[in-house]
This record gives C-alpha cells, structure tokens and sequence, in this order.
C-alpha cells in the first residue's frame, strides 16, 4: 500500500467515526483483507486488493440502524477496474439474502439493459449508496445515507471509472450531495470528483412505468458513446 492509499483509507477510517486504531500484531487468524491479499497473489491488480480492504470493514459496519435488520451487506460486484459503474439505490430483499446488488426483478432489467449496452455485469461494477437492505423497502432516511456515503466515494476512487450511471434519485442526490430532480437531471452529463455522471431512471421505476425505458436506452446509448471516445464532449 502507498501512502496515498494509506492516507485513503485512513480517511476512510476517520470518516466512519474511528477514533483509536488498535496497531498490535495481528492474531494468528488470517483476516479477510490478508486472505483477498493472498488470493490476489499479484494477479488481480490494486484496485481489487483495495475494494477487498474496503470490504472488509463495510461487511462488520454498524454504523446506522440498518445494521440491526440486515441480513448482510450488500457491498458491491464486477469488474474492479470497470470503465462504467452503475449505482443504485440499497438493497432490496432478493439482494439482501444473496449478498449481491440488483439480483431481483429490477436487476434482472439492469441486466437486461446492461447486455443491450454490448456488456456483461462481469465487464462492470454495480454498488448501491446505502449497503443494507432498509427494513420494507422503505426510502433510506438522511442519517442512513449520510453514514454510508464514505463507502461509495471509496468504492469510486479506487475504481476510477469513465462514467458513472447513477440509477434514479436516491442515488444521484446521495452521490453528488445535491437535491437535483431525476425527471429534470436525467439525461444530462453531470460531473463528480472529475468522473462523467449520467443520470437516470431506476429499473424499478421501469417495471411500473414501461414507456420511460426509451428514455432510459436514450441515456445509456450517450454513455457507450462517451465510452467509446465519440461523444464529442
Ligand atoms: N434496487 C436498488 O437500488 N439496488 C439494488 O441492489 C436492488 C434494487
């Protein structure tokens, strides 16, 4: 690790709310960042090693009450170096038995939407903003938000992707920190920490509202250009 990941995750830390780090010899046990580390054995790359780090302290997170009702968290999946990385919103009950973002009804179409793009899920990283499943698929509350938000922007920096989709406004506000409309934002290039953002409509909104999927192809057909280096902008 270099220092500027050091000081990262440090930050990270501080974020988080620790206040003491205990910097004795670990025990004999190997910990789950050891294990991704020698799992990693120099193939999987430094993005992978540090999204396992990361890992390793959301998976014991209990920063808000989500904590008490969760199955597991719902830390994120794919590519640990993806061009695009899709967020949505927090895991719903599908996802929170499974332990895998966007595996229900909604992501099935993610899925859907995702192959039409000419991808797999395996060429992208899907994350949520909030990791826990909020108890009856409620709306996450401002203090869930706000308590998860450190992992997102980590899981973002060490990623580095190209673009951003950010699906419906839960996601988009809590990313970018600012109350933007969905039906108004969508569509359009926004920017955060220098990475392209493209807003759009969750999936979910999708399965009640069919006729909203052509602006939805309309947003992601901006992002494979941009992708592919012919968007002009
Ligand atoms: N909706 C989301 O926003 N995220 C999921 O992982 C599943 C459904």
């Amino acid at each position: 690790m270099n220092s500027d990941d050091l000081r990262n995750e440090l930050t990270l830390l501080r974020d988080l709310g620790f206040t003491h780090l205990d910097v004795r010899q670990p025990a004999a046990a190997p910990s789950a960042t050891d294990n991704a580390r020698s799992a990693d054995n120099g193939q999987r790359g430094e993005a992978a090693v540090l999204l396992a780090d990361l890992e390793a302290i959301a998976v014991v997170c209990e920063k808000c009450k989500l904590s008490k009702s969760r199955t597991q968290v719902v830390y994120g999946v794919g590519n640990p170096n993806a061009d695009l990385m899709f967020i949505g919103e927090a895991p719903g009950r599908d996802e929170d038995l499974k332990g895998e973002p966007f595996v229900g009804r909604a992501g099935q179409l993610l899925t859907d939407i995702i192959k039409a793009m000419k991808l797999t899920r395996d060429d992208v990283y899907i994350a949520n903003v909030i990791k826990c499943r909020p108890p009856e698929n409620r709306n996450p509350e401002p203090d869930e938000l706000e308590a998860c938000h450190p992992y997102i922007q980590r899981q973002v920096e060490i990623i580095q992707p190209k673009v951003i989709v950010t699906l419906g406004r839960f996601a988009l506000q809590s990313l970018t920190g600012k109350a933007y409309g969905i039906s108004a934002a969508r569509g359009q290039w926004l920017d955060y920490s220098g990475v392209k953002v493209m807003p759009t409509y969750h999936p979910a909104y999708l399965l009640r509202t069919p006729s909203a999927k052509k602006e939805v192809w309309a947003d992601m057909k901006k992002v494979i250009a941009e992708l592919e280096g012919e968007s002009g902008t």
